[in-house]
């Protein structure tokens, strides 16, 4: 396939970085298209263990190079640590593995000082964000006070542009919030220490996606968190700030002509969610706190515990149709090897309605799960490369979860490792 997006299908954290690895090797370019840094993409490979939260998963295959898209919230202190990170551990990083594109705009030093104090302001109101300034960012984006990454290449008109922003931000720092202002010295120390050591990847990478397009390079797109975060289709206010669907990868990559022929929706074999907003078929108590150890829970930036639950069938659907996809990736499913019988949440029930429809964001918090379940394996599956070599229960399982939601499940993964995978 020419070009692919790898997407998420639910609330983010479904294994897109651990797919996105092991589908490079047919890649020439991998693409990130939206968001920021307040998420992570746990990769493990030959290199080792890596929480990616900016770069793309691309970067550790040779001869694959790796955009940071105009649709990125670009973090340059965040960006240069990760880089940093990463060489430490052996992946070379050049000009000529990785592109950054001059039309991403910047997320500025006020951006996580304004999430801060935001998140403070609204107490036991907040939204649950990471605070790394990812909805002041894209806010400032919109309203195009922000500054674009190639404007960096230009220092003086780069200077007179964060002069008039300082002041104009500055307005908000101190009279809304009764903060202390930042201040030009603290700017120029950012731009010292970050800004100058991303200068040299920063080029036109509309330009070099065209001429790539042309000589018939494959690309894959790659999303940070699911469908249900989307700002337009998700579970709004809960969703973050940037348009997480494939749709969006075409624009947010730097290559708005590009035609997806395969977008891959990765999908949990059970459900996580991190953070705040309406969770319909969470678990509680000690069955969550089983499911949660069993599948290792824990936030990849944050650390924060995850909410957990069964698969839900009804999210699960409605992301694969406002995603579009074409084939799914199934991951997890030897996390479910403990249980005797495996739940399901099959349905909805809104005001005691059942329903198949996900529901209108505000009308999640009456929604029930109706559950079902279906018999557990009960043996460690994680060995297992071939289909038919799956036990007939976990067979059932994945099937079941195809016919429910429409899409062919073409991989199914068994382990974090690269190998770990069963491809149908
Ligand atoms: P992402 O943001 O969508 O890439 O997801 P995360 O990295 O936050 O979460 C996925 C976690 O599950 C990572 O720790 C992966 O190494 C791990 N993982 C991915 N697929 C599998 C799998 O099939 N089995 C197991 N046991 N772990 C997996």
């Amino acid at each position: 396939m020419a070009n692919a997006a790898i997407v998420g299908i639910n609330w983010g954290d479904e294994g897109k970085g651990r797919m996105v690895d092991l589908l490079t090797e047919n890649y020439d370019i991998v693409i990130r298209y939206q968001g920021g840094g307040n998420a992570g993409h746990t990769v493990i490979n030959e290199y080792g263990k890596f929480a990616l939260h900016l770069l793309p998963s691309g970067i550790f295959r040779k001869g694959v190079v790796n955009i940071l898209g105009n649709g990125v919230a670009l973090d340059p202190e965040n960006l240069w640590k990760e880089m940093q990170e990463v060489e430490k551990q052996g992946v070379p990083l050049t000009p000529d593995n990785l592109k950054i594109s001059d039309r991403a705009s910047l997320l500025l030093p006020w951006h996580r000082l304004l999430d801060g104090l935001e998140e403070a302001r609204l107490a036991d109101k907040k939204y649950g964000s990471t605070k790394q300034g990812i909805a002041p960012f894209y806010a400032d984006k919109y309203s195009k006070k922000t500054i674009l990454a190639g404007e960096l290449l230009y220092p003086k008109h780069l200077m007179e542009r964060l002069q008039d922003l300082l002041e104009w931000k500055n307005l908000t720092i101190t009279r809304v919030y009764g903060a202390e202002p930042v201040t030009m010295e603290e700017l120029e120390q950012w731009l010292e220490n970050y800004c100058e050591k991303i200068k040299p990847y920063i080029c036109d990478t509309g330009v070099f996606l065209r001429d790539a397009q042309a000589a018939g390079k494959k690309i894959l797109f790659e999303a940070q968190l699911g469908a249900l975060r989307d700002l337009d289709y998700g579970i709004y206010p809960y969703t973050t700030s940037s348009n997480a669907v494939a749709a969006y990868a075409p624009v947010g990559s730097g290559l708005p002509s590009a035609k997806l022929d395969e977008v891959i929706g990765v999908v949990k074999a059970y459900s996580s969610c991190v953070g705040e907003g309406p969770f319909t078929c969470e678990f509680f108590g000690k069955e969550a706190e089983e499911l949660r150890t069993a599948g290792f829970e824990f936030g990849a930036k944050t650390g924060r515990p995850r909410r957990v639950g069964p698969i839900d069938i009804v999210a699960t659907r409605y992301g694969v149709r406002t995603q579009a996809a074409t084939n799914i990736a199934l991951t997890k499913l030897d996390i479910l090897s403990y249980m005797d019988e495996i739940p399901i949440c099959a349905r909805y029930s809104v005001d005691g309605v059942e329903t198949d429809e996900f529901p209108f964001p505000a009308l999640l918090n009456d929604a029930k799960p109706v559950m079902t379940t279906m018999p557990g394996w009960k043996c460690d599956i994680s060995g297992v490369r071939r289909w038919e070599d799956l036990p007939k229960e976990a067979q059932d399982y994945v099937l079941y979860i195809e016919k429910e939601i429409g899409c062919h499940i073409g991989y199914v993964s068994v382990g974090p490792e690269r190998d770990s995978i069963i491809i149908r």
